[in-house]
C-alpha cells in the first residue's frame, strides 16, 4: 500500500506534537513530507532527525536559516522555506495527500485554504479558520470534494456519534435534534468571581485535564473556546445556534454528545488525550493504535453535568451573538479575542477584562458580509486595529 504523505502545519506545538506521536507508532502507514512551524527551529529539527520529511517551512526567515544549518552540519536532507507564502505552497503540493491543519489562530486560515482550493484532505485542528470564513470554507470544501475530518476533541466525538453518510445540509433527514458540546469549565469554573482581574497567565494556562498551546489554555480559562467550538459545530454540522448547547462536565470523559429525534443521546468517551482523536481522524474508517490509557470507568467514578455560568464565563454569550449575528461579527470576534488574549499573556490586560475589550470592538465595527477570503482577511486585519486602539485606552 501506498503511503499517506502528510504535511502537519503547526508542527511544533501541542496538536503536531501528538500528531507525530500517532505518525510514528504506523511507519508504514504515513510519511512525513512537511512539516511547518513559526519559530522553533530546534523542535522542527528534532522532528527533522526522526521523519526526515522532504521539507520544512518556517515563518521567521532567522530560524529558517538555524534550521538550515543545523540540517547541512547534520547531512540531513530536508529543504528549508521560510514565509507565508511557502506556508500555502507546502499546504497545496501535488507531493501531499493530506495537511494536518494545526496553527494557531488566525494565521492558520491562509494555508488551511490553499489546501482546501487544492482538495486535500483535511484534518483540522485550527477552530479559527472555521470561526472566521465557515461560510466560505465550508462551499470551498463542497467544490472542492475535501474530505474534512475534526481533531477538535468535541467535535471528533460529534463526528464518531453521527452517522458515516451524515450530511450537514439535511440534519432532519438523519434525526438529529441537537449536539451538545461539553465543556471542563477550565481552572477558574470555582474560582470566586472577585479574584478574576487578579488571575495571572500561569493560572490561567494550567488547565484541570488538558494540556495545549497557551492561547487555547486562556480561552479555556474565558470559556472563549467553547465559543468558538459552537460556532465551528455550526459550520461543520449544519446546527442553528439554538440546536448546539453546552454543558459544564468537569472530568472531560464525556467529548461530546448528539441529541436525537427518538431521545438518543450517543456520546464518546475516552482519556482525555487529542491522541485519541487524531488516531481517529488520520485512520479514519480504520481504528489506529493511538497510545492513549485506556478509560478506567470504575476509578472515574462519576461523570458530572452542570449548566455554564454565562455572568462569569461572557465570552461564551458574546460568542453565540456573534453566532447569530454572522457576517464578518465572528471574525471580530475572533481577532479581538486574539489581541485581547496576547495582551493578557504579556501581562498588559487584566483576565477579567478581556471579554471587555472584545466586546467594545465588537460594537466599534459594523456587521459585513464577506464575498471572498481577501475580505476576511481584511475585516480580520482591521478588526485587530480595532482591538488595539480599545486596548491602548483599557491600559491607559
Ligand atoms: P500551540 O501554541 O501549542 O502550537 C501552535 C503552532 O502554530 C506552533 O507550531 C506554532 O509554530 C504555529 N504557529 C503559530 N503562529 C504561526 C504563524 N503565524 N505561521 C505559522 N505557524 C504558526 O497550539 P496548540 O495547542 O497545538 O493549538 C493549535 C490549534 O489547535 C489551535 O487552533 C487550537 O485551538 C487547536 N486545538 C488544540 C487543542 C489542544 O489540545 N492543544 C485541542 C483542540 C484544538
Ligand atoms: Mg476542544
Amino acid at each position: 500500500m501506498k503511503r499517506e504523505r502528510l504535511a502537519i502545519l503547526g508542527a511544533s506545538g501541542s496538536i503536531g506534537a501528538s500528531t507525530l506521536d500517532v505518525v510514528s507508532r504506523h511507519p508504514e502507514r504515513f510519511e512525513v513530507v512537511a512539516l511547518a512551524a513559526q519559530r522553533r527551529w530546534n523542535v522542527l529539527l528534532e522532528a527533522c532527525r526522526k521523519f526526515r520529511p522532504r521539507w520544512a517551512v518556517l515563518g521567521e526567515a532567522s530560524a529558517a536559516a538555524a534550521l538550515r544549518e543545523a540540517l547541512r552540519r547534520e547531512g540531513i536532507a530536508t529543504e528549508v522555506e521560510e514565509g507565508e507564502a511557502a506556508l500555502a505552497e507546502i499546504a497545496r503540493h501535488p507531493e501531499v495527500d493530506t495537511v494536518v491543519a494545526a496553527i494557531v489562530g488566525a494565521a492558520g486560515l491562509p494555508p488551511t485554504w490553499a489546501a482546501v482550493c487544492a482538495g486535500k484532505k483535511i484534518l483540522l485542528a485550527n477552530k479559527e479558520a472555521l470561526v472566521l470564513a465557515g461560510g466560505l470554507f465550508m462551499e470551498a470544501v463542497d467544490r472542492h470534494g475535501v474530505r474534512l475530518l475534526p481533531l477538535d476533541s468535541e467535535h471528533n466525538a460529534i463526528f464518531q456519534a453521527l452517522p458515516t453518510d451524515y450530511d450537514r445540509n439535511r440534519p432532519d433527514d438523519f434525526g438529529v435534534r441537537r449536539i451538545i458540546l461539553t465543556a471542563s469549565g477550565g481552572p477558574f469554573r470555582e474560582r470566586s468571581l472577585e479574584t478574576f482581574a487578579a488571575i495571572t497567565p500561569q493560572e490561567a494556562c494550567a488547565h484541570p485535564n488538558w494540556s495545549m498551546g497557551r492561547k487555547i489554555s486562556v480561552d479555556s480559562a474565558t470559556m472563549m473556546n467553547k465559543g468558538l467550538e459552537v460556532i465551528e459545530a455550526h459550520w461543520l454540522f449544519g446546527l442553528p445556534p439554538e440546536r448546539i448547547e453546552v454543558v459544564i462536565h468537569p472530568q472531560s470523559v464525556v467529548h461530546s454528545l448528539v441529541e436525537y429525534r427518538d431521545g438518543s443521546l450517543l456520546a464518546q468517551l475516552g482519556t482525555p488525550d487529542m491522541r485519541t482523536p487524531i488516531a481517529h481522524a488520520l485512520g479514519f474508517p480504520q481504528r489506529l493504535e493511538a497510545g492513549v490509557r485506556p478509560l478506567d470507568l470504575v476509578r472515574v467514578g462519576r461523570l458530572d453535568f452542570a449548566a455554564p455560568d454565562l455572568r462569569r464565563f461572557p465570552c461564551l454569550r458574546l460568542a453565540y451573538d456573534a453566532l447569530e449575528a454572522g457576517g464578518s461579527v465572528p471574525a471580530v470576534l475572533n481577532a479581538a479575542n486574539e489581541v485581547a488574549v496576547a495582551a493578557f499573556l504579556q501581562g498588559r490586560l487584566g483576565f477579567d477584562r478581556i471579554p471587555a475589550v472584545i466586546e467594545a470592538t465588537l460594537e466599534r465595527l459594523p456587521r459585513q458580509e464577506p464575498d471572498s477570503l481577501e475580505d476576511v482577511l481584511a475585516y480580520d486585519r482591521l478588526a485587530r486595529e480595532r482591538a488595539q486602539d480599545v486596548l491602548a485606552q483599557e491600559v491607559a
